[in-house]
């Protein structure tokens, strides 16, 4: 992409409404325009990263067993008087009547529509078990809507369900989501932490909120030290082994949201307590027959008899996710991507636009790199080399190849590494190399 040709309005100054980071940042490098309070736009940049993030995140959900669908954002309130929600949901959900004077509604979450289309579709246990998701955008009308797309009221969430003959069954579907959401974070250069969470009425322990340590979080939460540097699941994991001794593992040392702490706990882990604020990014949650018995989600069983679903749901917040990564990974100077989320992986900037020699150079650089894969931002503006620099900054791409006519002359071009800040002097030939071995 030439940035003389992408729509990429960054911004000079702090925003004044922005009071995190990850706000600041996102509006700075022309990612998001708030359209009203708490519903954003995405523009190129962060569009870019969005898809990126939810490229990931269906990558692992696909890994781990798990079958996409789309399911419409309007949903019809009938389900939800079925389930008993519709009243219980209150003022978050956004409730529309059409032109027969239907109820219906935009969708703050899907378990009632998954069910409804779950119980018209599966008769017979041996259909089971089945774990499906969907990426779509959620809207709750937040009393609060804050931090820029950090709490929205329209934002994207990735929500999984599991539909399973018994409890054992189900036990297997929710360690198969917990595994997948550590691979599925990590890959995003996040460190999540799975927090036993508050599982309501249903009570038991399968419920994990995953945090990303953040001060600007807006959960309090405390682990033992130990478990930050807990091994990630390779890609040897194979979702059809027993995953509970590797669940065990990870809930074996004490984390807790603020809901679940425990004092003794507290007082017994001393000095290897964490006490830290944190993002939620993910939330898996066990919830049994709650909806299949209020639902009448049945299968016939092995021996005929009707039986109600196990089920549990599993969200991610993909648009949150955006801004916990810049939370997690950005400096004075502006964001700092991650490889895997970035939205382009090189800029490289002609530090003499206009100047035959290093506009022939650096179309060539451009070329070889667009032909080798590697997504490229090239600025090729005519501007000043310290704007360029200032703003190759704040977007945060990984690498930067700077050429001008000095390097020209000497036959070297400048490759800086955004994270360290390295600078090396290379022949074009080895930067290239580097870029896209
Ligand atoms: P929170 O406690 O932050 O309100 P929640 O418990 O309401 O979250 P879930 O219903 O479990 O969230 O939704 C799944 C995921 O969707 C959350 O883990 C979070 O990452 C994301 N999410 C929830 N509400 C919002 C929001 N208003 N804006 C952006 N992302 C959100
Ligand atoms: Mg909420």
């Amino acid at each position: 992409m030439r940035r003389s040709e992408y729509f990429l309005p960054t911004l000079k100054e702090n925003p004044k409404e922005a009071q995190i980071v990850s706000h600041t940042y996102m509006l700075r490098a022309g990612m998001i325009r708030q359209s009203s309070a708490g519903i954003y736009s995405w523009l190129p940049l962060g569009f870019n990263v969005l898809k990126n993030i939810e490229q990931i995140i269906r990558e692992e959900q696909d890994r781990a067993g798990c079958q996409e669908l789309l399911m419409p954002t309007i949903q019809p309130a009938d389900i939800w008087q079925e389930s008993g929600r519709y009243e219980d949901y209150g003022k978050e959900m956004l409730r529309i009547t059409d032109r027969h004077d239907r109820e219906i509604l935009y969708g703050p979450t899907n378990e009632e529509l998954i069910t409804e289309i779950f119980r018209g579709s599966v008769k017979s246990y041996k259909d089971l078990p089945k774990l499906l998701y969907h990426i779509q955008w959620k809207f709750r009308d937040e009393v609060r809507p804050r931090f820029g797309i950090m709490r929205g009221r329209e934002f994207l969430m990735k929500d999984s369900y599991s539909f399973d003959l018994d409890f054992d069954s189900a036990k297997r579907a929710y360690n198969k989501m917990f595994i997948a959401y550590l691979r599925t974070f990590a890959r995003m250069g996040l460190k999540a932490i799975p927090m036993q969470a508050d599982s309501g009425p249903i009570g038991g322990d399968m419920s994990h909120e995953f945090l990303v340590l953040a001060e600007t979080g807006e959960s309090e939460m405390f682990c033992h030290k130990d478990i930050l540097d807990f091994d990630i699941p390779g890609d040897e994991i194979n979702y059809n082994d027993d995953l509970q001794p590797l669940v065990n593992r990870w809930t074996s040392l004490y984390a807790a949201t603020d809901e679940k702490q425990d004092q003794a706990q507290h007082d017994a882990l001393g000095d290897k307590l964490v006490t830290a604020r944190g993002i939620e990014v993910g939330h898996i949650f066990y919830f049994g027959k709650k909806y299949s018995e209020s639902m009448n989600a049945v299968v016939a069983g092995p021996d005929g008899e009707n039986v109600a679903l196990e089920m549990g749901s599993y969200g991610i917040g993909v648009s949150r996710l955006v801004g916990a990564i810049i939370e997690a990974s950005h400096d004075d100077d502006g964001i700092i991507w991650p490889e895997e989320v970035a939205p382009f992986k090189v800029g490289l900037i002609n530090l003499r636009s206009g100047d035959d020699e290093c506009d022939k150079a650096c179309e060539d650089i451009y070329a070889k790199l667009q032909n080798a894969g590697v997504e490229v931002l090239y600025d090729d503006r005519n501007e000043r080399a310290g704007g360029k620099f200032v703003d190759t900054d704040l977007i945060g791409l990984p690498w930067q190849l700077i050429l001008g006519p000095r390097g020209l002359k000497n036959g070297v071009i400048e490759l800086k590494n955004r994270a360290s800040g390295d600078r090396d002097e290379l022949s074009v030939d080895a930067a290239l190399a580097k870029l896209t071995g």
